[in-house]
């Protein structure tokens, strides 16, 4: 599954409607300090079901929606899509139809967030599970956060194993597994 563009409306500094092509090869993001780089790597880590405010440098996850500047004021909702080219048909049986999957995550203020793959309503766990299935996704090491090298390094043997699951595609399998267990 390639992601090929990524759409945000109202997400932190995002505040008009953007779009971003992802071409094949190497994408680099480059601007002054306090652009808004950072913020777009998030936004991915966002849409994939991120579920943990403080790892988006947010006191609460409304803190993601834009909250005005000297002459904007502030939103009440934020969106982000991913879109992903599922030519290869990778996707979970339930999403595998189509050669192109957009998935949405939307929050309202005091109203929490809510998720659709292709315009259907959709749970944030089959979000999670789509993208923990094709080796990526909020928490999976496809994506680095600053500081996480020296975390690997210094992890418990648990820890890294965990991280090692994620990098071999099989997390999906073992929280599909846990699911089952609590039946
Ligand atoms: P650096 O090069 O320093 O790492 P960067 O390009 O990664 O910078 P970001 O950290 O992505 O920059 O963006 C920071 C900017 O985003 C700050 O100006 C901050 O005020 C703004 N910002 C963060 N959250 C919001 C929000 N909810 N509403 C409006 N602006 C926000
Ligand atoms: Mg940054």
């Amino acid at each position: 599954m390639k992601l090929t563009r990524l759409r945000i409306v109202g997400f932190k500094s995002f505040v008009d409607p953007s779009e971003i092509h992802i071409e094949p090869g190497l994408t680099g993001i480059v601007g002054p300090n306090g652009c808004g780089k950072s913020n777009l790597v998030e936004a991915v880590r966002w849409v994939m079901g991120e579920s943990s405010h403080k790892s988006m440098r947010a006191s609460g996850m409304d803190d993601v929606i834009f909250s005005g500047s000297a002459n904007r004021p502030a939103r009440n909702s934020a969106e982000v899509s991913l879109v992903i080219d599922n030519s290869e048909r990778r996707a979970p049986a339930q999403f595998n139809d189509t050669d192109v999957l957009e998935v949405t995550r939307r929050i309202e203020r005091e109203a929490g967030s809510a998720y659709k793959i292709n315009s259907r309503d959709t749970r944030a766990r089959d979000v999670q599970l789509l993208f923990a299935d094709a080796s990526t996704g909020a928490h999976s090491p496809a994506m680095v956060r600053q500081g996480q090298i020296g975390e690997l390094i210094s992890a418990k043997p648990r820890d890294r194993r965990r991280i090692l699951e994620e990098a071999a595609g099989i997390a999906g399998l073992h929280s599909r597994r846990h699911e089952a267990e609590l039946r």
